[in-house]
């Protein structure tokens, strides 16, 4: 069994540019073609929104839907997550800092709303990739270790590992339980990099039960990234069963404590 934990579609299949797919019906292919069993899609609003994401992980049932929550609209948190994980077409909760307009500055409203997200015990997946205008503004590693402080009982997934910070990641992940990583994009973004190298390290650190398969698709084609992570995994020196952690027993294991 292989799952990729963090992948996307688009209503525009040019969402993310001319030169990328981001069709539901072109990520299906390419799972396939991949060998890859399942994929987590994970909503972003408005463009990538809730409805439009449930639909298509209703039609397509190898995938499996994050709902976005936006913490600055809290009144909306509470029934977004009845309709979509209460109801049962949704199975994790993905904020995106940086595309949402959130950062540090607002950790209240974001524990707020883990709390809430945590009552169903379904995951939390925060974007970790500093990028762009916001870039010293969010400190989105430290957000998720004061969220993981707070609300113990939530499983956190930091994407990307924590990309350019990956060393504080490192740190963040060691000292909070609740806390795992996933390796989309940055050992594509960073390869040949010092970076890459220190994500090595990190892994090993980390360990294998700590570590998620992640494409980023479109960014990333599934079967490159089925190719990273292999590669990433070998150079930790992990096992058979290390590498089934890695490319599904962690997801499942995260996935299955959702209230039925
Ligand atoms: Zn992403």
């Amino acid at each position: 069994m292989i799952i990729d934990a963090h992948t996307h579609i688009h209503p525009d299949p040019h969402g993310f540019g001319s030169h990328k797919d981001a069709s539901v019906e072109t990520l299906v292919a390419n799972l396939r073609s991949a060998g890859i069993d399942k994929a987590v899609v994970l909503a972003i609003e408005p463009d990538m929104g809730n409805a439009y994401v449930s639909k298509k992980c209703a039609e397509y049932p190898q995938l499996i839907g994050f709902v976005s929550l936006d913490p600055l609209s809290p009144t909306s948190v509470e029934e977004t997550l009845r309709t979509y994980v209460g109801g049962g077409s949704m199975h994790g909760v993905k904020l995106h800092p940086r595309r949402q307009g959130f950062g540090i500055d607002h950790l209240h409203q974001v524990i707020k709303l883990v709390e809430q997200a945590a009552a169903y015990r379904v995951p939390v997946l925060f974007d970790a990739f500093p990028y762009g205008d916001t870039y010293y503004k969010i400190q989105e590693v430290r957000l998720i270790h004061e969220v993981a402080q707070a609300v113990p009982q939530a499983d956190i997934i930091m994407a990307h590992a924590g990309g350019i910070h990956v060393m504080d990641a490192l740190m963040v992940v060691k000292g909070n339980r609740n806390v795992v990583v996933d390796v989309s994009f940055t050992p594509f973004w960073f390869a040949g990099s010092n970076i890459y190298s220190d994500l090595v390290f990190m892994l090993r650190k980390l360990g294998a039960n700590r570590i998620l398969h992640g494409s980023d698709s479109p960014e990333v084609l599934p079967e490159q990234a089925l190719e990273d992570t292999l590669s990433l995994c070998n150079q930790c020196g992990f096992s058979e069963s290390d590498k089934s952690l890695v490319l599904s027993g962690n997801i499942q294991r995260i996935l299955s404590k959702a209230l039925q």
